[in-house]
C-alpha cells in the first residue's frame, strides 16, 4: 500500500468510522485538481430540527466553484450566514462583495437565487420570513400543498406581511411562488441547477424530497419524513426508485436526511421523523433498488434536523453519530450537519 493510500486508509476510516476501507467522497474547502467544477458545494447556515432558535434547517447548493445557489429550507438565514463568516467560510465571496453589504448581505442578496422550501414547518421557514424585509427578489419554489400553507398562514399580513405574490392582497412580490410539480424536473432560475420534486410523508403534513442536478452531477436533499412502515406510505420507496439509476451511476454526490431523534425514541412518538435504524433501513431500501449492496459505499450522508436538547449529558449528535456507525453496513460515510459546515461533495 502506498503512502497516500494508507494515509486516504486512515482518514477513510476516521471519517466513516468504518472498519474497511472508504474512500470520502467530500473534502472541506479543498478540491482536488482531478474533481475541480465536479460535484457541490454545501454550507450549512442551520442544521438543527427545533428548540434552538438562530441554528434551523437551512442548507446552501451550489454546483462546485459556482456562486449561484439555491438554499435548501430557511430555517435561519441571516444568523446562518453570520456564524459562517465568523468561521471564515465566506471568504469565497469577498472578492466578488464591491459593496456596501456585509458579507452576510452579499451572500443573501448576490448569491442565494431561490429558495426550495421541504414544508412550511416554522423550524423550516422561520428565518425566509425574518429576513424577507431586507431580501432581494427571488423565486421560491415548492409543492403547491405548502405553497399554499405560507400563504393562508404565514404570508398573509396577520402573521407577518405578504411578501410574495399571490394570497391576501397587496402583493410586496419579494417571493414569486413557483409550484413544483411531482417528478417533473423544472429549471432553478439564474443558477446551473434544475429541480425535480417528490412528495414525502411527515406525519400530517406532506413534505418534500428534492433532486438537484447539475450536468449529470446530482444531489438529493429530503425534508422532515418518517419512515414508510411508521407513515404506512409507499413514498421513501417511490423516491428511492426514482433515483437509483444516479446512484448506480455515481452522479448521486451526496443525499442531505434527517435523523431526529436517537434510536430511544419509541415508533409510535416519531411524529413524521426518522432515527439512525429508520436512516440505515431506508438507505437498505435505497441499496436494494439499485440492485447492487455494494452500491452506496462512500456517498456522503449528511444528517440533519437532529432535535436539540436542553439536557446535560452526551451530546444528542455524538449519541446519532454512534448510532449510525455501528449499523453502518453500507459503506456510507455520515456527516453529521453542523452550523457553518462547509463541503466540496464529488
Ligand atoms: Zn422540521
Ligand atoms: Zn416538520
Amino acid at each position: 500500500m502506498s503512502f497516500t493510500k494508507s494515509i486516504a486508509c486512515l482518514l477513510g476510516v476516521a471519517l466513516a468510522g468504518n472498519a474497511f476501507w472508504a474512500q470520502p467522497s467530500w473534502s472541506e474547502n479543498a478540491p482536488s485538481p482531478a474533481s475541480a467544477r465536479t460535484g457541490f458545494d454545501i454550507l450549512v447556515l442551520g442544521a438543527r430540527g427545533g428548540v434552538q432558535d438562530g441554528n434551523l434547517s437551512a442548507y446552501m447548493i451550489s454546483p462546485h466553484g459556482d456562486h449561484r445557489a439555491i438554499l435548501c429550507d430557511a430555517g435561519t438565514v441571516v444568523n446562518g450566514l453570520n456564524e459562517a463568516d465568523h468561521l471564515g467560510k465566506l471568504t469565497d465571496f469577498s472578492k466578488s462583495n464591491q459593496t456596501e453589504l456585509t458579507p452576510a448581505g452579499y451572500v443573501l442578496h448576490h448569491v442565494i437565487q431561490g429558495y426550495l422550501i421541504s414544508h412550511a414547518h416554522l423550524d423550516h421557514i422561520a428565518g425566509l420570513a425574518i429576513s424577507a424585509p431586507d431580501d432581494t427578489p427571488k423565486p421560491l419554489y415548492a409543492l403547491q400543498s405548502t405553497l399554499d400553507d405560507l400563504s393562508q398562514y404565514v404570508f398573509n399580513w396577520h402573521i407577518w406581511p405578504n411578501f410574495s405574490d399571490h394570497g391576501n392582497a397587496p402583493f410586496l412580490k419579494t417571493y414569486t411562488y413557483q409550484p413544483l410539480i411531482p417528478t417533473h424536473s423544472q429549471p432553478l432560475q439564474n443558477t446551473a441547477m434544475n429541480v425535480t420534486a417528490w412528495p414525502l410523508s411527515h406525519g400530517p403534513v406532506t413534505s418534500t424530497a428534492f433532486l438537484i442536478k447539475s450536468g449529470s452531477d446530482a444531489l438529493l436533499y429530503l425534508g422532515d419524513t418518517g419512515p414508510d412502515p411508521v407513515e404506512k406510505t409507499h413514498k421513501l420507496q417511490t423516491l428511492w426508485r426514482a433515483v437509483a439509476s444516479d446512484v448506480q451511476k455515481h452522479q448521486l454526490k451526496a443525499i442531505i436526511m434527517e435523523a431526529s431523534y436517537d434510536n430511544s425514541r419509541p415508533d409510535n412518538v416519531l411524529f413524521g421523523h426518522l432515527t439512525p435504524h429508520w436512516v440505515l433501513k431506508s438507505l437498505h431500501d435505497l441499496a436494494q433498488e439499485t440492485g447492487d449492496a455494494t452500491s452506496l459505499q462512500g456517498l456522503t450522508v449528511v444528517i440533519s434536523h437532529i432535535k436539540y436538547t436542553l439536557n446535560t449529558g452526551a451530546k444528542i449528535q455524538e449519541t446519532i453519530k454512534r448510532q449510525l456507525d455501528t449499523e453502518n453496513d453500507l459503506g456510507v460515510n455520515f456527516v453529521i450537519a453542523e452550523q457553518g459546515l462547509r463541503l466540496h461533495v464529488h
